[in-house]
């Protein structure tokens, strides 16, 4: 048994019934028996998650939201918005979803675990303070973020969000926090349309979210390009204490959803460079929670790729830098331009 390295995982994500939607149980199935059909399992400590209480959900999200959902959920089920389905069972499993990545934050806090990547369902990544939408009802990662800072007394937290749509809801919670760092990269233009270069933040905030909204197409070589000329500098300035991804596998080449070439292989590269910085800064400590990917082999292939790199030791990703496209490295500089305002590292 591996010490390092924890999965949350527990059925009832399967109750969260959305239909025909994509955002479907067949996901969570898919990857369970990918990751227990090549022995990966094995190699994990298994946690069982527990409710998230009303009272963290409120960490982020206004009472009149959690209502609704309680209501919708009291009446059989309805849509939270045009995209988001929710069943009679709904409420109750959000709230197992958050549990989820909260449980995983004490397994770390705890020296348990240094990573743990949560298996969950409903994602949370748009969901705002106001609004479950895009697939979520409750925003996981932020609620964990804020869960690090009242329960632990976290200061500098990294929120990497690679998910192939921009985080609206995690950049709407922490747009004036500097204590959370939020960055996504994502494909521009495309759902839910926030995510430009400019959104930085705001008040004492500003500086502390970084978008990377890339163009449709850019691959493996162009993702590792621009974590490396904008996240890596960033988060070796910004020091952060504990480190939360935003797992999205829809940017992967094969997703229904979004036009990214991202290959299975290219999310344990991904995963590496954001391992890569936490061990440098943060003792380590990793804590992923799913979020997209939509296409069932693909998703399983790539979560698999991601816990191969944090069952991982010691160096192994190669960081070539040919065949970025003209459009990655331009759109980086970009970036580069508007980040040296706030990060010395940025020169
Ligand atoms: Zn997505």
């Amino acid at each position: 048994m591996n010490t390092t390295t924890g999965l949350v995982y527990h059925a009832d994500y399967l109750k969260h019934d959305t239909g025909t939607h994509p955002e479907s149980a067949e996901r969570l199935v898919s990857i369970m028996q990918k990751l227990e059909g090549t022995g990966i399992t094995e190699k994990l400590n298994r946690i069982t998650p527990i409710k998230a209480s009303k009272d963290q959900i409120r960490y982020v999200h206004h009472d009149a939201h959690i209502s609704r959902v309680e209501a919708i959920c009291a009446r059989g089920g309805g849509m939270l918005d045009l995209d988001t389905p929710i069943c009679q069972d709904s409420g109750e499993i959000a709230l197992l979803s958050a549990g989820g990545v909260l449980k995983a934050v004490d397994e770390v806090m705890a020296n348990n675990m240094k990573h743990i990547f949560a298996l969950i369902r409903p994602p949370g990544h748009h969901a705002t303070p106001k609004t479950g939408m895009g697939f979520c009802v409750f925003n996981n990662i932020a609620i964990a973020a804020e869960h690090l800072k009242r329960e632990y007394g976290v200061k500098r937290i990294l929120i990497a969000d690679w998910d192939v749509h921009h985080g609206n809801g995690t950049q709407e919670v922490f747009f004036e926090d500097p204590s959370v760092l939020y960055f996504s990269m994502h494909q521009y233009p495309h759902y839910p349309g926030t995510g430009w270069t400019d959104e930085v933040g705001k008040g004492e905030g500003e500086g502390f979210t970084v978008n990377v909204p890339l163009h449709a197409g850019t691959d493996d070589a162009g993702y590792l390009y621009a974590l490396k000329h904008i996240l890596v500098p960033i988060a070796m300035d910004f020091k952060p204490e504990f480190v939360l991804v935003s797992a999205g596998f829809d940017a992967h080449i094969s997703d229904p959803l979004a036009s990214m070439n991202v290959t299975s292989r290219g999310f344990g590269l991904i995963s590496d460079v954001i391992k890569d910085i936490a061990e440098k800064n943060s003792a380590g400590k990793i804590v992923i929670a799913l979020e997209g990917g939509y296409n069932l082999n693909a998703l399983a292939e790539s979560v698999s790729a991601v816990f191969e790199s944090l069952l991982a030791s010691g160096e192994r990703s190669e960081k070539k830098e040919e065949g970025i496209p003209e459009n990655v490295r331009k759109r980086v500089e970009e970036i580069r331009q508007i980040q040296r305002n706030y990060w010395s590292n940025i020169r």
